[in-house]
C-alpha cells in the first residue's frame, strides 16, 4: 500500500473497498467515488431533494466503486508505472467526488429529513478524513500537502553508519530480531530522520483541514473524527478513557514484567527499573506491539509441545489447502461457502515474475459476490491464523451486500478488524485438534506461553492505539501547538504506554511523522476499538455456543448458534447505530473491556506473582 495515500475515508461501496484494503496491516488505501450531478439542487431544499441527491450519489458510487476497485486490484497484483498511474487517477477521481458529495450533503443540514436519510447524509459529510476548505486554492494546497507527506513517508529510508541503505521493511525486520542495543538505537533514530521535514507541512495541513471541518459544521477536525460513532463527540473521548481504565491494571503488570526481563537482557543501567522502557527495545519500530520479543520474556516451560507450521507440513497442507481449511471454519458456523470465483481470482502465492503488494488484504470488488484475498501465503501457523482473519472480512462483506450502498460497511470502523480478529481468537489448540492438525490439546499449564504471546501483541497495543489520536485531537483543537508537537507526543507515550525516547530528541524532531497514519491522515481510534471489541465478541459468541472452557481456550468452530448471532450482526452493515449491532451479539449497547480481563485472567495471576516485590509503574 505504499504508493497510495488517503485523503478521505470513502463512503458506501467505496468504503467497502477501503475497509477491505485497510485490512490487517493497519495501512490504508484510497478507493473510488464519482462525478455527480447534484449541483442543480436549489433552495429551499426538501426531503425529496435529499432523496434525489442520495439516489444519484448511490448510483455513481456503485459505478466508480467497481471501476476503482479494479484499478486498485490490478495495481496491487501487477506493480508497474502504468498500473500505479491508473490507480492514482482513480484515487484522485474518488477524492474529488468525495469532496463534492460532502459539500452537497452539508447543504441538507437544516432540512427536515427522515432518520435513514440523515444517516446517509452524515456518512457523506464525514467521508472526508481531511476535508478541504471551500476555496479551490486551499483545496489544491491540501491535496498537494497530502501527496507530499505520503511521498516523504513512502520513500523514507536510512543509510547506516556503514553506508548501507535500508528501507523501512529492512529496518522492521531487524527491529524484530536484533538484540543489539546500539544497532536497535541506530535504526530507531535513523528512521526518525525522515520526519522533521514533514512538520511544517503537517502544521499547514492541520490548519486547512480544520478550516474544512469548520465549513462542514464541526468545531475542529478531531471533533469531526469523533462524531463518527453514533454518540456525542465528547462522550466518545470519555468512553475510550473508561475502556482504557479497565485494561490498565493488566497492562501495567505486563509492562512491569517485560521491563524486568529487558533489564536482565540489556542491563538495568540501560533499562532503568523505575522509568519508562526505552522505545527501541520492544521488537517494533513504534513499540506498538511486542510479540517479536517473546523469546526474551517467554515463561519457562511454556512450550505447548506442538508446532502448527510443522503440523501443516506433516498433513500436506499447501496454500490453497490452508485457505480451504479456514473457509471450513466459516461453513461450520453455517455461512455459505465462498464463490468459485474467490478461488480463481484471489492471489494466494507470491508470483515469481512480477512485483505485487504482499500485505494480506481482503477485497470485495462488486459488493455482490466477487470476494477475494490477496496474500503471499507462507505455510506457517501464523499465516494460517491470518487467513482466518482475512476471510472474516470477506464473510462480513458478503453478509451486508444487500444493504443500500451507504450501509455496506462495518457497524463502526472498529468492527471490520475486530471481526477478523474475533475469528482468529477461535484458532485455539482445541480447534486445531478438531480439524485433525494436532493430536492432543496441551494441558492448561502451557496456556501461559500462548497468552503471553497474545498479550505482547494485543494488550501492549492498546495504549498505543489510544494515544495516537489523543495527540491528534489535541493538535486539531489547538491544545498542542506546533512548537510542542514532539514533546507532547512523548508526554503521551510516557503517560499511556510507559515507553520513552531512548535519546534526547532534537529540537526539530517530528516523531509522530515517522508513524504511517500521521502523514497518511488515517484515523487511529478504530484500532483501539477493534482490540477491545474482539474480546467481547469472542466471549459472547463462546457463551452462545455453550462453551464451558475458559474463554482463551474456546473456539466457536462448528457452532451454528454462534454463527447465526454473528451473521445477524454482520448483515446489518452500518444501517443502524453501531450499538444496535453490538447488542445482537453481546446483549449490551456498551463496550466492556472486562472480556479482555477474563481472557487473560490466568496470565494476569501469573504476572502478579512474578511482579511480587517489584516496583511497578512508570
Ligand atoms: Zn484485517
Amino acid at each position: 500500500m505504499k504508493n497510495i495515500t488517503t485523503t478521505f475515508k470513502l463512503t458506501g461501496l467505496a468504503l467497502v473497498i477501503a475497509a477491505s484494503l485497510t485490512a490487517c496491516n493497519k495501512e490504508t488505501v484510497t478507493a473510488p467515488v464519482t462525478q455527480n450531478n447534484a449541483e442543480k439542487v436549489a433552495a429551499p431544499l426538501t426531503a425529496k431533494d435529499a432523496q434525489v441527491f442520495l439516489d444519484d450519489v448511490a448510483k455513481e458510487m456503485v459505478a466508480l466503486g467497481l471501476e476503482g476497485a479494479r484499478a486498485q486490484w490490478i495495481y496491487a497484483n501487477f506493480i508497474t508505472e502504468d498500473t500505479a498511474s491508473l490507480a492514482a487517477e482513480s484515487s484522485q477521481k474518488s477524492t474529488e467526488a468525495g469532496v463534492r458529495f460532502a459539500m452537497q450533503a452539508a447543504k441538507f443540514d437544516n432540512v427536515e429529513v427522515n432518520a435513514t436519510q440523515r444517516r446517509q447524509l452524515n456518512f457523506l459529510k464525514q467521508s472526508l478524513v481531511l476535508p478541504a476548505p471551500q476555496d479551490s486554492k486551499k483545496s489544491a494546497e491540501l491535496a498537494q500537502i497530502g501527496a507530499k507527506l505520503g511521498s516523504i513517508y513512502g520513500k523514507g529510508s536510512y543509510t547506516t553508519k556503514t553506508g548501507e541503505k535500508l528501507s523501512l521493511g529492512d529496518m522492521t525486520s531487524t527491529m524484530a530480531t536484533s538484540r543489539d542495543y546500539d544497532e536497535l538505537l541506530e535504526l530507531w533514530t535513523g528512521w526518525r530522520e525522515i520526519s522533521p521535514e514533514m512538520k511544517h507541512l503537517y502544521t499547514r495541513q492541520a490548519e486547512l483541514a480544520n478550516e474544512g471541518a469548520n465549513g462542514l459544521g464541526y468545531k475542529d477536525l478531531g471533533a469531526m473524527w469523533r462524531s463518527n460513532y453514533d454518540m456525542p463527540a465528547d462522550d466518545f473521548a470519555n468512553e475510550l478513557d473508561r475502556l482504557w481504565g479497565q485494561v490498565k491494571p493488566l497492562y501495567e503488570d505486563l509492562h512491569c514484567y517485560v521491563r524486568t526481563e529487558l533489564g536482565e537482557t540489556y542491563g538495568t543501567d540501560k533499562v532503568a527499573q523505575d522509568k519508562p522502557i526505552p522505545a527501541h527495545l520492544l521488537g517494533n519500530m513504534w513499540a506498538q506491539s511486542w510479540g517479536n520479543i517473546y523469546d526474551l520474556v517467554a515463561p519457562e516451560d511454556a512450550d505447548p509441545g506442538y508446532d502448527v507450521t510443522k503440523q501443516l507440513a506433516k498433513h500436506n497442507y499447501d496454500e490453497i489447502g490452508m485457505v480451504k481449511g479456514a473457509e471450513k471454519f466459516f461453513t461450520s458456523l453455517g455461512f455459505a461457502p465462498l464463490p468459485e470465483t474467490f478461488y480463481t481470482r484471489s492471489l494466494f502465492t507470491k508470483p515469481a515474475d512480477r512485483d505485487v503488494i504482499c500485505h494480506a488484504s481482503a477485497w470485495d470488488l462488486d459488493a455482490k459476490d466477487d470476494l477475494r484475498i490477496k496474500m503471499c501465503i507462507q505455510k506457517t501457523g501464523e499465516e494460517f491464523n491470518v487467513i482466518h482473519h482475512e476471510l472474516g472480512h470477506n464473510f462480513y462483506q458478503r453478509a451486508y451486500k444487500d444493504q443500500p450502498v451507504y450501509f455496506q460497511n462495518s457497524a463502526n470502523d472498529g468492527f471490520h478488524e475486530a471481526i477478523g480478529d474475533t475469528i482468529a481468537l477461535s484458532v485455539t489448540p482445541k480447534y486445531l485438534k478438531e480439524i485433525g492438525l494436532i493430536d492432543t490439546i496441551p494441558d492448561e499449564s502451557k496456556d501461559i506461553g500462548l497468552l503471553m504471546k497474545q498479550a505482547l501483541d494485543k494488550i501492549a497495543f492498546i495504549p498505543f492505539g489510544l494515544m495516537v489520536d489523543q495527540w491528534r485531537w489535541k493538535v486539531y483543537s489547538g491544545e498542542i501547538s506546533p512548537e510542542n508537537y514532539n514533546t507532547a507526543w512523548w508526554e503521551l507515550r510516557e503517560k499511556y504506554q510507559g515507553v520513552t525516547a531512548p535519546v534526547a530528541r532534537d529540537a526539530d524532531a517530528f516523531d509522530p511523522g515517522a508513524k504511517y497514519h500521521v502523514p497518511g491522515g488515517v484515523p487511529y481510534s478504530r484500532y483501539f476499538l477493534a482490540h477491545i471489541q474482539q474480546f467481547e465478541f469472542h466471549r459472547a459468541l463462546c457463551e452462545i455456543s455453550g462453551n464451558t472452557d475458559p474463554i482463551h481456550r474456546c473456539s466457536i468452530y462448528n457452532s451454528k448458534e454462534a454463527g447465526k448471532a454473528l451473521n445477524t450482526m454482520l448483515e446489518m452493515g452500518s444501517s443502524q447505530p453501531w450499538q444496535q449491532a453490538y447488542k445482537v451479539v453481546t446483549g449490551s449497547e456498551q463496550m466492556d473491556a472486562t472480556a479482555i480481563l477474563d481472557y487473560f485472567a490466568p496470565l494476569h495471576v501469573w504476572l502478579k506473582d512474578k511482579n511480587q516485590g517489584k516496583q511497578c509503574g512508570f
